[in-house]
């Protein structure tokens, strides 16, 4: 009996106690789309952000909300709209807090939460940086800009079945985006291939038959390339979200995914043929395809479409939701 109340006791404290024990915890008041609700945020903790420099091998410490100012200003186009900004910062702010989170991530960088190398985590470059590459001039308007989104959303994180969601992002995509699964192996709800309303935006890569040779042999692709170059690409197959998901070169099949590592292609959506002597790759988009593509939702941004309804647009099923000690 003393035992069975001992188990009892035991459960009840770690109910109490576990959100503190895990750190932040979502507080699943959903957001309206649209209007700021007129939010209550003054029990949003601050929260210190441990970012490692790639280039120094140094890690800094900032506010979360510094390091998502850092974040807009190396990813995205200072010619973006506000709302952009705005669905920008919940989804590195989401990103950020996910890995603050998750202790596993942190081995890969000493300790720190995050890391400054956009293929890794996300891209950052501190207010200092940028004014010294690009002047004052170009920085201080989009800087404050970038503060003020980052200041009005301040609090606000994408949540999916109580956790904060995997906010992944990218640059543009091909009208549609793609999902987790075709670009990682593994379903994940949210990221699935919706809609995204936005130019195509092409980049030819060109490559000689010397050039092919040269990559396959760099890249440790075993594959004879004999006889006339022009019959070298035997079929490209695409999957359902013009992305491709193989391509056979003189017998060799090698993924999208791949082919885009070994010919240095922006996206998986691309064609190629073989015009006057030289292998062309017409891509379009960039990035992996998966979540918010920015430009795209720069897009809906200048149709007048607010940041939460781009973000729950990208983010399928998700929620808003401010987080709380
Ligand atoms: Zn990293």
């Amino acid at each position: 009996m003393n035992y069975k109340l001992l188990v009892v006791f035991l459960i009840v404290a770690l109910m109490v106690v576990s959100p503190t024990m895990v750190g932040l915890v979502a507080d699943g008041q959903a957001l309206e789309n649209g209007g700021d609700n007129n939010l209550d945020k003054s029990n949003i903790p601050d929260i210190t952000v441990e970012l490692y420099i790639t280039s120094t091998g140094e890690i800094k410490q900032m506010s979360l909300e510094e390091y998502v100012c850092g974040v807009l200003l190396a990813e995205v186009p200072s010619f973006y709209e506000k709302e952009t900004l705005k669905a920008m910062a919940v989804a590195a702010r989401s990103y950020c807090m996910r890995r603050i989170q998750n202790e596993e991530k942190k081995i890969e960088h000493i300790s720190a939460d995050m890391c400054d190398d956009y293929s890794h985590c996300l891209g950052y470059i501190s207010v200092e940086d940028a004014l010294e590459l690009w002047g004052e001039s170009n920085i201080n308007y989009y800087y404050s800009t970038i503060e003020q989104a980052v200041d009005e959303t301040r609090g606000e994180v994408i949540s999916y079945n109580g956790g904060i969601a995997d906010t992944v992002f990218h640059a543009s995509s091909c009208g549609v985006t793609e999902c987790a699964e075709n670009v990682w192996g593994f379903e994940i709800p949210y990221l699935v291939s919706v809609h995204s309303p936005e130019p195509n935006i092409e980049k030819i890569v060109e490559y000689s038959p010397e050039e092919m040779r040269i990559l396959f042999e760099k890249n440790g692709v075993l594959c004879a390339l004999g006889g006339e170059p022009q019959e070298w690409i035997e079929c490209i197959k695409k999957n359902n979200n013009n992305r491709v998901e193989e391509i056979k070169i003189s017998g060799v099949k090698i993924t999208g995914r791949r082919a885009r590592e070994i010919f240095g292609l922006s996206s998986a959506s691309f064609d190629v043929n073989y015009i006057d002597g030289k292998f062309r790759f017409k891509t379009i988009g960039s990035g992996h395809g998966v979540g918010l593509s920015m430009a795209g939702a720069n897009c809906m941004a200048q149709d007048g479409v607010g940041y939460r309804d781009i973000l729950l647009h990208y983010y399928s099923g998700t929620k808003l939701i401010l987080f709380s000690e």
